[in-house]
């Protein structure tokens, strides 16, 4: 293309948030490009777990949970781990998560949530309309479970507090827990449905249908590394790995964990951190799973979807450069063999990926503090398929200067 033109709108960032955004502003008429290194939801957005997991909205620094720390961070290939030589770069971050659980903070944090889960829900089931997508939808919800009454009774805050923002949800135990999910081991006590929990078949296809939906209004992708971003009033500057340059007239960072390092160059900093997650997906006999299960207390869940039955979650603070322990999926699978005893653990492919993870829970959905030609959408964490398309209507709301769908100073790039 000619160097010298122009661009409308450059997204930088193929993942699920920015291919999100890119279908919203093509729908309104603008022309967009979306500049990624590998392709359309290639990394993280194409491995995850599979949930619209509208009800998760506790923040994850929360009491119940920095209880568990000790014990998490007590076993290597436990739920939560800190390869010891990252702690040092971490420490700011986490102390800003442990002053995120405290108690206004906390509130303040599960309203924005929810005003969010309110907003992803309303936005994506149209949009999988209008994608064509809505086939991939499953809508039999979520079953967590709990190993003992004191387990049990430690998630009840939490359900309280889903319970004030309207989240349905059913507490079960002994033939209907079992009915729910035959199979599972009777170690397992208690359980909470959520019948509201939707997954889709497979968050890949799922991203490339969004994507051929955003294609066919006009979208167009350039397969290009940017080293460098720069912004004046009304016009971004992208530096290209080859040295090319590119100009837009609006410019969105939806770079997944790597945005916080496009940031800094507009002179914003803000508190990235990636929550490494890891999985291993097995062929689809491996065992009948009814619906996503939750283990909470290790960390994991199990989603089936068209290819296969995904085993996986945990998190390691470990940063962006390390090589993946895949020794963390092997972990989980060999939990899920002892919590599903007739589960068949052979024949599994393993995968890493990085959450961008901001300390109090919520995304960096706002402009850039220097310029009003650039807009983040950033930082989602354990959640950006569930909010990828509110996302994708709060920034077209931001670029065509509408008033946005929700208040967005909870969500604002200059709150750290
Ligand atoms: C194990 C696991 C399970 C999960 N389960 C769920 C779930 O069930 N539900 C849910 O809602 N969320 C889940 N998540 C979280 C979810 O996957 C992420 O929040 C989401 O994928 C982030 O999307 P993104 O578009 O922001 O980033 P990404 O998918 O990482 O996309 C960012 C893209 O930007 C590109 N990029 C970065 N820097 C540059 C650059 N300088 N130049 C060009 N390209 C660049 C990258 O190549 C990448 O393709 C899970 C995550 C993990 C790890």
């Amino acid at each position: 293309m000619n160097g010298d033109a122009a661009l409308d709108i450059a997204i930088v960032g193929g993942g699920i948030i920015g291919i999100c955004v890119a279908a919203y502003l093509a729908e309104a008429g603008r022309r967009v490009t979306v500049f990624d290194r590998t392709g359309i939801c290639e990394e993280t957005s194409s491995g995850n777990a599979a949930a619209f997991a509208f009800s998760d909205v506790l923040p994850l620094a929360h009491k119940g949970m920095i209880r568990q720390l000790p014990k998490w961070l007590a076993d290597p290939l436990g739920p939560l781990s800190i390869p010891p030589a990252y702690l040092p770069r971490l420490m700011p971050w986490l102390i800003r998560f442990w002053r995120a659980g405290r108690s206004n903070r906390y509130e303040a944090g599960l309203a924005a949530q929810a005003g969010m889960m309110k907003l992803a829900e309303a936005e994506w089931m149209p949009l999988l309309d209008r994608s064509g997508a809505r086939p991939m939808l499953r809508e039999d919800g979520s079953l967590e479970f709990y190993e003992s009454e004191t387990e049990f009774r430690a998630s009840l805050p939490g359900w309280a507090a889903r319970q004030r923002f309207g989240i349905g949800f059913r507490h079960v135990e002994g033939e209907e827990l079992t009915a729910l999910q035959p199979g599972l081991s009777p170690r397992f006590v208690k359980g909470t449905f959520v019948p509201g929990w939707k997954t889709v078949a497979d968050p890949k296809l799922l991203g490339k249908a969004v994507w051929a939906y955003a294609e066919s209004k006009g979208a167009r992708f350039e397969k290009a590394r940017i080293e460098h971003v720069d912004a004046g009033q009304d016009q971004a500057t992208l530096t290209l790995a080859d040295g090319a340059i590119r100009r837009a007239k609006h410019l969105v960072i939806a770079a997944g964990a790597w945005s916080h390092l496009l940031a800094e160059n507009l002179g914003d900093r803000i508190p990235l951190e990636t929550e490494r997650g890891y999985n291993t997906t097995l062929p689809k006999t491996a065992f009948d799973v009814k619906r996503q299960l939750i283990f909470s207390g290790h960390g994991f869940v199990i989603t089936p979807l068209e290819a296969g039955l995904r085993i996986g979650g945990a998190v390691e603070l470990g940063g962006l450069e390390r090589p993946p322990n895949f020794a963390r999926s092997k972990a989980m699978l060999k939990k899920a063999k002892s919590f599903l005893p007739g589960l068949d653990p052979s024949g599994g492919r393993e995968w890493m990926g990085f959450r961008p993870s901001l300390p109090d829970s919520l995304p960096v959905i706002g402009r850039a503090r220097k310029s009003p030609a650039v807009s983040y959408a950033f930082g989602h964490g354990h959640l950006g398929l569930t909010q990828a398309a509110a996302t994708g209507r709060l920034i077209r709301d931001l670029v065509l200067g509408q008033n946005p769908a929700l208040d967005l100073s909870a969500f604002s790039p200059n709150r750290f």
